[in-house]
C-alpha cells in the first residue's frame, strides 16, 4: 500500500486575499529552526506506526516551504528515511514561491533530497497579479522557472490560476503559451474560487469584487483541456495535467485514498489500516504555529480533530476521491474494499443523460457531470447494495 508523509510549513511573507490555506505573514520574523525541532519531535511521536514502511513520496507544502534553509528541509528528509523505507524512485517534492528562492537555494534544495519542484507562479501577467495580491512579479516567475532548470530539476509543476476579475480567454492563452514555453512536466490550473473567511470573501459579500459568470469559466475550462490535451498534457485530475510519466505521486496518494501521514501545524493525515479502527482514520493538527510547537514541545501530539471513519464515510470518501481522477471510479476497487457495488439500473439515467460515463470496471464524470458532481455522488452512494 502507498504511503506518504506531507510536511506542513505554515510561514509566507504576506498573506493573499484569496487564500484560505494555514498560511501565516512573517512580519519579519519566523521561528525556522523551533519550527524544525518540532517537526522532528513529532515525527518521533509517530514512529511506533510508520517505522520500516515503505516510502512512496515526501510532500512539502504550504505556506512557503521555500522561505526555509535548504539545511533545515534536509534535516526533516533525513529523518524520514531514517524512520521509513524509501521506494528507490521516491519523488520528494517542495513548492517555491518564486520571490523566495534563487539559483542557490534551489541547488541547496537539491542536494537536500527534493527532486520536484512546484512552483507557484499564478500568472505571468502583471495586471493578474496584482489582482491576486501576489509577491511575485512576472519577471521572477519567468526568472525562477529558468533557475529550476539550471539547478538540474527535471521534474517540476507550475501552478497557474484562471478567473480572475476581467480576465479575457486571450490573457489566459498567454499564460498558458508562456508556461508550455518553460517546458515543464506537470500543469495545475487552477480557478480562482472565493473562500469564506478570506480578504476576498469579505470583498464578494459586499459586491465588491468582479468575477466571471459560469459560462464563462466553463469556456476557460473547456479552453485549457483542449489547449493543454493539443500540447501532450492529459488532464488526470479536475485541475491537474501532465505530461505521460510526470503525474504527481503524492497528489495521487490522496485521490486514491492511500495512507499520509501529515507533520506541522494544520496537516491532516489519514491512515486506513489502523488496530483502532477498520474504516480508517483521519486526523488534523492544531492550526496556529504556535500552538503546535507548544504541543509538541510538552511531549503532547498536536492534533486539534480527528475521526474514526465508519464503513459508509470510507466509501464515500472513495467515491468522491474517484471521481475528482479523470481514470474515475474504480468499481472493483469498491467491491474489493468495501464488497459493495452500485445497481447499475438506479444510474443509468445519468448516463443516458450524458452525466457519467464507463469504461470497463471504471465510472467517470463528463464534463457536463463535474457540474453536477455532489447530486451525482449522493445518487451513487443511494445506489450502493
Ligand atoms: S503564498 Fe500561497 S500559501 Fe501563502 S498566502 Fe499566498 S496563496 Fe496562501
Amino acid at each position: 500500500m502507498a504511503f506518504g508523509v506531507y510536511i506542513h510549513i505554515p510561514y509566507c511573507v504576506k498573506k493573499c486575499p484569496y487564500c484560505d490555506f494555514n498560511s501565516w505573514g512573517i512580519n519579519g520574523g519566523f521561528p525556522e529552526s523551533e519550527y524544525t525541532e518540532s517537526v522532528l519531535g513529532e515525527l518521533e511521536f509517530y514512529r511506533g506506526e510508520i517505522e520500516g514502511r515503505g516510502l512512496t513520496s515526501v510532500f512539502f507544502g504550504g505556506g512557503t516551504p521555500s522561505l526555509f534553509d535548504p539545511e533545515s528541509i534536509g534535516r526533516i528528509i533525513s529523518k524520514i528515511y531514517e524512520v521509513t523505507v524509501p521506494e528507490r524512485d521516491i519523488e520528494v517534492s517542495l513548492e517555491v514561491n518564486p520571490k523566495t528562492a534563487d539559483l542557490g537555494k534551489l541547488k541547496g534544495l537539491r542536494d537536500a533530497g527534493v527532486n520536484r519542484i512546484s512552483v507557484g507562479v499564478q500568472s505571468f501577467s502583471r495586471r493578474k497579479l496584482d489582482y491576486l495580491g501576489r509577491i511575485n512579479s512576472p519577471e521572477d516567475g519567468r526568472r525562477i522557472l529558468d533557475d529550476v532548470r539550471s539547478a538540474g530539476f527535471e521534474n517540476y509543476n507550475f501552478d497557474l490560476m484562471y478567473g480572475t476579475g476581467g480576465e479575457t480567454l486571450d490573457e489566459w492563452r498567454r499564460d498558458l503559451e508562456e508556461a508550455l514555453r518553460f517546458g515543464s512536466g506537470h500543469i495545475s490550473a487552477y480557478c480562482l474560487t472565493i473562500e469564506h473567511g478570506t480578504e476576498f470573501g469579505r470583498l464578494f459579500k459586499k459586491g465588491k469584487l468582479l468575477l466571471p459568470g459560469e459560462d464563462a469559466l466553463s469556456d476557460f475550462i473547456s479552453y485549457t483541456t483542449e489547449f493543454l490535451g493539443g500540447a501532450g498534457y492529459g488532464q488526470y485530475e479536475i485541475s491537474n495535467y501532465a505530461r505521460p510519466g510526470f503525474e504527481c505521486r503524492h497528489n495521487l496518494l490522496y485521490w486514491k485514498g492511500e495512507d499520509y501521514l501529515g507533520l506541522g501545524a494544520g496537516a491532516h493525515s489519514h491512515l486506513k489500516s489502523t488496530g483502532e479502527s477498520p474504516w480508517g482514520l483521519r486526523w488534523a493538527n492544531v492550526k496556529p504555529p504556535t500552538a503546535y510547537m507548544k504541543a509538541v514541545g510538552e511531549g503532547k501530539r498536536p492534533i486539534g480533530f480527528s475521526e474514526r471513519l465508519t464503513r459508509e464515510e470510507a466509501i464515500e470518501d472513495s467515491i468522491i476521491m474517484g471521481f475528482r481522477l479523470n481514470e474515475g471510479l474504480d468499481l472493483q476497487g469498491l467491491r474489493n474494499n468495501y464488497g459493495v457495488a452500485p445497481d447499475l439500473s438506479r444510474i443509468d439515467s445519468l448516463r443516458e443523460d450524458g452525466f457519467v460515463e464507463f469504461s470497463g470496471n471504471s465510472i467517470r464524470l463528463t464534463k457536463k457531470g463535474t457540474l453536477l458532481s455532489d447530486e451525482i455522488i449522493v445518487r451513487l452512494v443511494n445506489s450502493l447494495g
